[in-house]
């Protein structure tokens, strides 16, 4: 296959004029696209792909739609736990969890975060100890989005009380459905119920469910992370209205995963109802509302060309460099002043929920969901420190706990 974006789209239109088969099962129209190197295109030949350029993944994802089909599942599985597991390994694991994963089969959660190890990430005690082919994990993770509906999780825990924080952590996969596994979620301010607690007792993992090598997980987590933070602009897939198995399962499917992120596109500030309300309200000849508008969307393009240039960067096979964290930072930014527009526009009655409020609510979700932008998947300090010691080569933060024994260290919770 040749790669450039016409010909792709050449040879999957001929490829669907002859594969596409409305009445098969979801996961069974998934393998057919995985068997001719459709179903993740930039992955490589071994494993499942077509060895093409990321860019690629984009054309095949737009002309499946297209053409009234469906494509790989969204979500943190293919967006965070499959590229760590391509550049992580082992084999067992690529051979075991990938295809799974990308026909849709498992689903996936980040257990990262603890209640004493968010920013600090390194700093978290949740505890994995060898017990035969198996792996026994005692703990707790927070903030676990989608862990309530999830079949596996990318689970972060010590194996190492005596080495430095960042080399005694492993980096596992923890299934889900399991007696030592309770998921409680969690109600955050806006109402919504996205994340959850996790409780880890004495839960198994079996031996060879390590990604990357045992005491080498922060090397994983890293991969994670930078892949995260270009991972906000997740959009449902517009499914053509047709009839068929394929879609009608691929349209439960998103549905199920896009009720966890429904806050979403009101955490990113809704940029998109901006000029539309100063106009309904009236306000769009105050000047001063004019200028904080043309701030806020002179802002927004900035940020556009920002995560283009990540994307070009990527379609370069470069890995995530500080694109990342300058986008996320774009985005926290972007996000706080459509919420200040939105506030300067509607006055007081912002803070109203309920139908009869304004936008029938939508202007107080936006107001209470607007601080996640800032927190998920990094701070904004958290983001700068990144750029000011990887990009800008400024010392790094002072850090006396970097080289102790992990179990000598004073910790949090
Ligand atoms: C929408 C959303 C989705 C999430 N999903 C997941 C998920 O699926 N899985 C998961 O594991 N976690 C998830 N998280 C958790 C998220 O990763 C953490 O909230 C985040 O890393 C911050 O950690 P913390 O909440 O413990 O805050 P803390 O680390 O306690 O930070 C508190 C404050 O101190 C500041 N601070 C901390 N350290 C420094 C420093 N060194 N320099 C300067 N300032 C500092 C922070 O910037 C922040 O303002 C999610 C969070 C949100 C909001």
């Amino acid at each position: 296959m040749t790669a450039a974006p016409e010909s792709i789209r050449d040879s999957l239109r001929a490829w669907i004029a002859g594969a596409w088969d409305p009445d098969l099962s979801l996961v069974a129209w998934r393998h057919r696209l995985v068997a001719a190197g459709w179903g993740a295109p930039s992955w490589p030949v071994e494993w499942h792909g077509a060895g093409l350029p990321t860019w690629a993944d984009d054309v095949v994802r737009e002309e499946l739609l297209a053409a009234g089909a469906a494509g790989a599942p969204v979500g943190v599985g293919m967006a965070l736990a499959a590229p760590t597991i391509l550049a992580h390994g082992p084999d067992g694991v690529r051979a075991e969890l990938l295809l799974p994963t990308l026909v849709g089969e498992r689903s996936w959660c980040q257990l990262f975060s603890e209640p004493g190890a968010g920013s600090d990430l390194a700093g978290l005690t949740t505890t994995a100890e060898r017990d035969g082919d198996e792996w026994v994990v005692s703990g707790q993770k927070v903030w676990n989005t989608s862990a309530h509906h999830a079949d596996l999780g990318m689970l972060l825990a010590r194996t190492d009380w005596g080495a430095p924080k960042h080399r005694g952590i492993t980096y596992f996969v923890l299934p889900m459905h399991q007696p030592g596994v309770e998921v409680r979620p969690l109600r955050q301010m806006n109402n919504h119920a996205s994340f959850n607690e996790v409780f880890l007792t004495e839960a198994r993992i079996p031996a060879a469910w390590v990604v990357g090598a045992v005491g080498e997980g922060w090397r994983g987590a890293l991969t994670t992370l930078a892949f995260e933070r270009r991972f906000g602009a997740m959009t449902r897939p517009a499914y053509a209205p047709a009839a068929g198995r394929v879609l009608d399962e691929a349209r439960r499917e998103a549905d199920e995963h896009f009720s966890t992120y429904a806050w979403y596109p009101q955490r990113a500030g809704r940029v998109d109802l901006v000029v539309e309300r100063a106009q309904a309200t009236g306000t769009a000849s105050d000047p001063m509302i004019r200028q904080e508008i043309a701030r806020l969307l002179s802002l927004q393009r900035a940020s556009r060309w920002t995560a283009e240039r990540a994307r070009a960067a990527l379609a370069l096979g470069r890995t995530p460099g500080p694109e990342g964290s300058i986008g996320k930072l774009a985005t926290s930014h972007v996000a706080r002043q459509a919420a200040h527009v939105h506030t300067m526009g509607t006055g007081a009655s912002s803070v109203l929920t309920g139908p009869d409020a304004p936008l029938g609510g939508t202007i107080a979700e936006i107001l209470l969901s607007v601080p996640a932008q800032s927190i998920a998947g990094g701070t904004d300090e958290i983001q700068r420190n990144i750029l000011g010691e990887r990009a800008l080569g400024l010392p790094r933060e002072p850090s006396a706990d970097r080289d102790l024994p992990f179990r000598t260290l004073p910790r949090n919770g």
